[in-house]
């Protein structure tokens, strides 16, 4: 019999050993972990019968079963589901790492739970926490029966299995550690099973052993069988009457520890909050409850029923395109299809978790066909419509919401970005600090009820981050006017406002871009008529000194204290948006230089450095020094104005000009010696350093 050993990869044995090494409170999440895994295997094989009947033929029976064994110390955990060939056992359970492996590793140094391992994708290795020694037997309809086991220690075995036929599935026998035989006992396995699997759609039988007493005739007991290991025990020694005898006997059967019927087929009013929980728990692996939840029916021409749970945190991997989708799955008339539909909601609600069980449509579903299943698309917009209200309901209590919100908040921009039709609806949700919102977040209503009279629009500014925004020279001017800016720090946010473009009715107006119309006076505007004149001059000096890199020099009417801003064009990127594209590494070749946005240069006629500018340029109009305090002011605008620096060389070089300036330094005079230079020393120079030598 060929015995082949395999090494566990790296990453995994890490894991085996941190979970066999260290002291975790939860063990008992192992059971939890296996039962899930084999309701999964037995989704699968009832899935592949609904269009292959006879794939069953290798037994009919879909099942859990716990068999506890007091004198091996093992406990076993079978099932007919679809089993596993040699290749499964390899690739699954040890040779390739899912991207889980990892993550979870750091979440359980960072102190994060053992509970959480099935969210991770590596229930299965939590066995070890009670086992020294796992055995997995495994029959798939493609192959012979296998062995797989190992006791840690970086190898396992497999080899092909002569003993008991298990006909299809899998069983998992446990060599349970010394300490751990608790879980053999019948009560600590159904409580076990209440708490945490009570929802697994297969029943879970549980082999229980019992010890009756039984009277027997006197003859009875001579021709009981060895096998029951009965015990003669003699009553009454009044044997002149007596013909029976009372006898201890060990009887086996499984008892069924959990009901079966979906949860969802009952009706709303008659669930518990546990009973949800409990739920929520089994179907996502999940050792917290859930946020929120939503379970409804959906009657007429189209026929479901949903429950819809919004968890508390996000998955890890949240925005990983390769993530593997299990959020809610699919049922038709009770038979469980797939838990990955992707058909059933859009991907950022992809956090969304929980059941969909269909009337209409048919048993024998493919995954191809889904994309044009009408009735799945008429699914999603309702699962949306709902799951949209039950955010809704979560706003209502301010608590629950900030935890929604930190977890989701950036689901919601995406929706936005994707859903044109729900957009206004989700913008309902979104929360911003503002100029006037203090440290609490706010929403966009209520800035709405918060406008002046006759103000244009909703202000916002984008940016990398609330200090940087705040302190924007853009801010400025807005804030003198008494008009609220919404502060955008999320790069999401960008992309977000694009697609909504109003809120409310009212245009959502970027205050970084040109044309911002602040309703002035008319007073104001001529104001602004004759400043435009009387800088006529220094306008176009900035405009011929900087050329190409900027569109237009301006008079600006929305700063109040810095000497000038950067504006981009009104339909153009903002600078933050160009920022987010330049740091795209996969942005195509070339995209930039036309997408870039357009750039304005705006003056603060009240500063006084540019009013001394305008003073110098009306004397001379070549002044060296003003071009070159232009170029250091376009280029500190730049970073204020929220750009990057694409040469950040030419504008250090000027500040350490204006530095040695300040410090009244010579700059004329190098400081450093030329490593190599073509002029030789001056004479007296020469003369000097050899003098020096020769002194030393
Ligand atoms: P997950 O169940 O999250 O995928 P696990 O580490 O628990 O991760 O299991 C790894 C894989 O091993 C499963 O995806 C499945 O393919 C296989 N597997 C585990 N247990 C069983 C079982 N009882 N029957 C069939 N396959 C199983």
């Amino acid at each position: 019999m060929p015995v082949e050993t395999f090494q566990f990869q790296a990453e995994i044995n890490q894991l085996m050993s941190l979970i066999v090494n260290t002291f975790y409170t939860n063990k008992e999440v192992f059971l939890r972990e296996l039962i899930s895994n084999s309701s999964d295997a037995l989704d699968k094989i009832r899935f592949a019968s609904l269009t292959d009947k006879s794939v069953l033929d290798t037994g009919s029976e879909l099942e859990i079963r716990l068999i506890p064994n007091k004198e091996t110390k093992q406990l076993i955990v079978q099932d007919t589901g679809i089993g596993m060939t040699k290749t499964d056992l390899i690739n699954n359970l040890g040779t390739i790492a899912r991207s889980g492996t990892k993550a979870f590793m750091e979440s359980l140094q960072a102190g994060g739970d053992i509970s959480l391992i099935g969210q991770f994708g590596v229930g299965f290795y939590s066995a070890y926490l009670v086992a020294n020694k796992v055995s997995v037997i495994s029959k798939h309809n493609d192959d012979i029966q296998y062995v797989w086991e190992s006791e840690a220690g970086g190898h396992f075995t497999i080899r092909p299995d002569e003993g008991e036929s298990i006909g299809r599935g899998t069983k998992i026998v446990l060599d349970l550690k010394d300490d751990q035989t608790e879980y053999l006992e019948q009560r600590r396995l159904e409580d076990l099973v209440k708490k945490h699997s009570q929802f697994i759609s297969y029943p879970i039988k549980l082999l229980v052993t019992k010890e009756v007493e039984k009277e027997v005739e006197d003859e009875e007991v001579v021709a009981e069988d060895d096998k029951a290991k009965s015990e003669v025990v003699v009553e009454d020694a009044d044997e002149s009457k007596k013909k029976t005898k009372k006898v201890k006997e060990t009887t086996t059967n499984y008892e069924t520890l959990n009901k079966t019927k979906p949860i969802w087929m009952r009706k709303p009013e008659e669930i518990t909050r546990e009973e949800y929980v409990e739920f929520y728990k089994s179907l996502n692996n999940d050792w917290e409850d859930h946020l929120a939840v939503k379970h409804f029916s959906v009657e007429g021409n189209l026929e479901f029923r949903a429950m819809l749970f919004v968890p508390r945190r996000a998955p890890f991997d949240m925005f990983e395109t390769k993530r593997k989708k299990n959020n809610i799955k699919l049922y038709v008339r009770r038979v469980f299809i797939m838990d990955n539909c992707e058909e059933l909601v859009p991907e950022w609600l992809s956090f969304i978790k929980g059941v969909v069980d269909s009337e209409d449509l048919p048993l024998n579903i493919s995954r191809e066909s889904l994309q044009q299943n009408q009735i799945l698309k008429l699914i999603s917009k309702n699962i949306v419509k709902k799951s949209i209200e039950l955010f809704h309901e979560i706003a209502e209590n301010k608590e629950d919401f900030k935890t929604f919100y930190e977890a989701f908040g950036k689901n919601l921009k995406f929706g936005i970005h994707e859903d044109s039709v729900n957009s206004q609806k989700l913008a309902e949700l979104l929360r911003f600090h503002t100029t006037k919102s203090g440290d609490e977040m706010c929403s966009l209503r209520d800035y709405v009820t918060r406008m002046k009279e006759k103000q244009k629009g909703i202000y916002y500014i984008t940016g990398v981050s609330r200090k940087a925004v705040e302190t924007s020279p853009f801010v400025e001017g807005l804030k003198k006017r008494d008009y609220e800016v919404v502060f955008m720090v999320d790069p999401i946010d960008e992309y977000a406002v694009s697609q909504l473009k109003e809120f409310d009715e009212k245009p959502l107006i970027c205050i970084t871009k040109e044309n911002l119309d602040l309703n002035l006076s008319d007073e104001e505007k001529e104001k602004v008529e004759e400043e435009k004149k009387s800088y006529s001059k220094l306008l176009k000096v900035i405009k011929d000194t900087l050329e190409n890199r900027i569109d237009k020099v301006v008079v600006s009417n929305r700063i109040v204290e810095s000497p000038v801003c950067i504006t981009t064009g009104e339909f153009g990127w903002s600078a933050t948006m160009e920022r987010i594209v330049k740091s795209q590494a996969l942005r195509p070749e070339g995209m930039s230089s036309y997408m870039i946005s357009k750039k304005t240069l705006e003056i603060n006629p009240n500063n006084k450095i540019i009013q001394e500018l305008r003073r110098r340029v009306e004397i001379d109009e070549v002044d060296k020094t003003v071009k070159d305090l232009v170029w250091l002011l376009f280029e500190t605008a730049l970073l204020t104005s929220g750009f990057s620096m694409d040469d950040p060389a030419p504008f250090a070089s000027r500040l350490y000009r204006m530095v040695s300036f300040g410090l009244s330094l010579d700059m004329s005079e190098p400081t450093v010696e030329p490593v190599s230079s073509e002029v030789p020393p001056l004479e007296a120079d020469a003369a000097e350093t050899s003098n020096m030598e020769t002194v030393d």
